[in-house]
């Protein structure tokens, strides 16, 4: 493309899209686990397998309806923490949906719940964040620049709230209210760094004996991803 206009003796400031249009939404799936690290374990699948075919049926559902879709990895591989959400933050994302199944000790639990994922960046270790050489905005003054991340952390804690809402309500939609365990947040459920609306949904419980089993089926998994891709049309329809 730039060649090409190059070639025709434009200046590569001609090639920006015209100022009255919108750029399509952004959302970063995030299958949980991968590669070395392959989550719970049930009915013969491991949570890491579970995650992405449900996260590749959500990518088609949005995509077709004109979301433009990240994932934070389309195959089996292993992916820190960091990692994922360096994928959200360079685009940047307006929202970020992280999928896992669950697992129990007794294996007898079962149901549905969604995380708002809290990023306590400034609280949990804001020096060591402020001298990460990795800026979401490039050619801010960092100080500035943290400052702005703060206030869009703030703001996108409610959206995430929302978002995390929606997911239930779709999921008890498509599976029964009695597999609604609710909207949770709590501290082990962190991702640092990041400033975009971000939600952890667990989508069943892999180890449990019906459950699990219907976790392996992809027409369910259909019904899961069908879920999660409505929730986030409707948050960004919003
Ligand atoms: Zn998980």
């Amino acid at each position: 493309m730039l060649l090409g206009f190059l070639a025709l003796g434009e200046r590569a400031s001609t090639a920006a899209p015209p100022a009255d249009a919108t750029p399509p939404a952004t959302v970063v799936l995030d299958p949980g686990h991968g590669g070395s690290n392959g989550g719970t374990r049930g009915h013969g699948l491991n949570e890491k397998q579970v995650t992405l075919a449900i996260a590749h049926q959500v990518a088609t559902r949005l995509r077709a309806q004109g979301i433009r879709v990240e994932m934070t990895r389309v195959a089996d591989r292993t992916l820190t923490l960091r990692q994922r959400v360096v994928v959200a933050d360079k685009i940047p994302a307006d929202l970020f949906v992280s999928i896992h199944a669950n697992a129990s000790p007794t294996r007898t639990q079962r149901g549905f719940e969604t995380f708002v994922l809290t990023p306590r960046a400034v609280d949990i270790d804001g020096r060591a964040l402020r001298s990460d050489t990795l800026t979401t905005r490039p050619g801010v003054d960092p100080e500035i620049a943290h400052m702005l991340d703060d206030v869009e952390r703030g703001s996108s804690q409610w959206e995430a709230a929302d978002l995390a809402m929606r997911m239930q309500q779709a999921l008890r939609d498509r599976r029964g209210t009695t597999g609604d365990r609710g909207v949770r947040q709590d501290s082990q459920h962190v991702l640092l760094g990041a400033t975009m609306p971000a939600v952890l949904v667990e989508v069943g419980f892999l180890d449990h004996p019906v459950e699990g089993k219907e976790l392996a089926d992809p027409a369910v998994q259909g019904q899961l991803a069908d879920a999660i891709s409505s929730a986030i049309i409707d948050q960004l329809a919003d």
